[in-house]
């Protein structure tokens, strides 16, 4: 009998694939094709993610605070976790205003004139409204829109008050228990599926977008991709090495499944079950995972804040607008704040950098110039997003039990 291939195997498999057929279609002038007949079932498979990701979040939040036992734990563990997350969003924009600037002191971004480019922004009503919006006033509400933070905000409280309320809780953390082993089953037969959507979701961004990889606007991609393998390569090894006291090769080797799941799909919240397995695999606690990887997807995203800064930089550039080192440093912390707002979800980072350009005084219009590629951002900082993620569980887990399950 023939051995099976293995997910990660599979997943690998079937990206070359759809790099393979996109480009078929690219060069065959057939795009549109792609669009119409393999997206789609990319589609479904997103979809299909995105409708057990409020029950995994939820049920999985819950769970792991329970199993931590007391709320004193749950603070230690989501202060080392918000510390660890901050601390690497900060040098991601470091490291991604250093490109940007590297790249823009050499010439090498194309200066884009605006023409006729208009890009309806979101409107912002400041901090303390984005502070207010966290905190659910309808929990259905917060469920049907997906909101993530908001879903977090009902886990902590649910999770905290179940464990108050000791014993007469019994019944609902069986509950619990139950239905996070439902859903599991059910994430464990959709990420089987991955296949298909990873080479649907290829071989559509290939054949699509393939010309803006030749494009003007390939070298600000370049700079954006430099900066994510840069941080990823620099800051993920440290702390793999460090922090969780892993080879960093091998960290990387076992989070390979859920990087390219990542890189296809666009969004951290659906591969929210595809990092839990591969942390997990790695040796992350399963409490703990299950608590860092949800609120990471949620509100750490490395590689968003990369792209907002080199996204800034540019656009000033082509804007006419050259950036003091006190706009720089400013920058850094709305970047931060911002990358904590978006949503893992296809295309947020860029709604969010509306923020930045406003606060630096910059025509929002100007993202017009790169939205429609902002898939190739895109699919690169989710893949920073997640790895991000999967590596705070593993030093999180470290640093709370003294060492890696395994
Ligand atoms: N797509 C990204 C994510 O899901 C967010 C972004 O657009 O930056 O992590």
């Amino acid at each position: 009998m023939k051995k099976k291939l293995s997910l990660p195997q599979q997943i690998l498999i079937a990206l070359l694939l759809g790099v393979v057929v996109g480009l078929i279609f690219f060069f065959t002038d057939s795009a549109a094709l792609t669009e119409q007949y393999l997206k789609p079932f990319g589609d479904i498979f997103v979809n299909l993610l995105k409708f057990i990701v409020v029950p995994v979040v939820l049920l999985s939040m819950i769970q792991g605070i329970i199993s931590m036992g007391d709320m004193k734990k749950v603070g230690s563990v989501g202060g080392k976790t918000v510390a660890f997350f901050m601390a690497t969003t900060a040098v991601a924009c470091a490291v991604g205003l250093l490109m940007a600037n590297l790249f823009d002191g050499a010439g090498l971004f194309p200066t884009l004139a605006l023409g006729d480019t208009t890009y309806e922004a979101k409107q912002f009503d400041g901090f303390m409204s984005v502070l207010v919006g966290i905190f659910p006033s309808n929990m259905w509400k917060a469920f049907g829109d997906a909101n993530m933070l908001q879903v977090i905000v009902i886990a902590l409280f649910f999770g905290g008050s179940i464990l108050a309320a000791g014993e007469q809780s019994e019944p609902v953390r069986q509950l619990v228990d139950s239905m996070y082993a439902v859903i599991e089953k059910l994430m464990t037969f959709i990420i089987s599926l991955s296949p298909i959507g990873v080479f649907t979701y290829m071989a559509w961004v290939v054949a699509t977008q393939g010309a803006a990889i030749l494009g003007s606007l390939a070298l600000v991609l370049l700079c954006a991709y430099i900066g994510y393998f840069l941080h990823a390569i620099v800051v993920y090894s440290i702390a793999a090495k460090f922090g969780a006291g892993l080879n960093p090769v091998k960290f990387f080797k076992e989070a390979v499944p859920a990087m390219i799941f990542a890189f296809t799909s666009a969004s951290s919240a659906a591969t929210l079950p595809v990092s839990k397995e591969c942390a997990e695999k790695m040796g992350a606690d399963k409490n703990i995972a299950a608590f860092v990887l949800p609120l990471g997807a949620t509100i750490h995203m490395d590689g968003t804040a990369i792209y907002q800064c080199v996204a800034t930089v540019f656009l000033a550039t082509c804007a006419g607008v050259d950036l003091t080192l006190t706009q720089m440093i400013m920058v850094v912390a709305i970047a931060t704040l911002s990358a904590i707002g978006t949503a893992g979800t296809p295309g947020a980072g860029v709604i969010m950098l509306t923020m930045v350009l406003t606060t630096l005084g910059i025509p929002v219009d100007y993202i017009g110039l790169i939205i429609a590629v902002d898939r190739l951002f895109d699919m690169g900082r989710t893949t920073m997003n997640i790895t991000g993620d999967i590596v705070g569980s593993l030093c999180v887990t470290r640093w709370e039990n003294g060492k890696l399950n395994n």
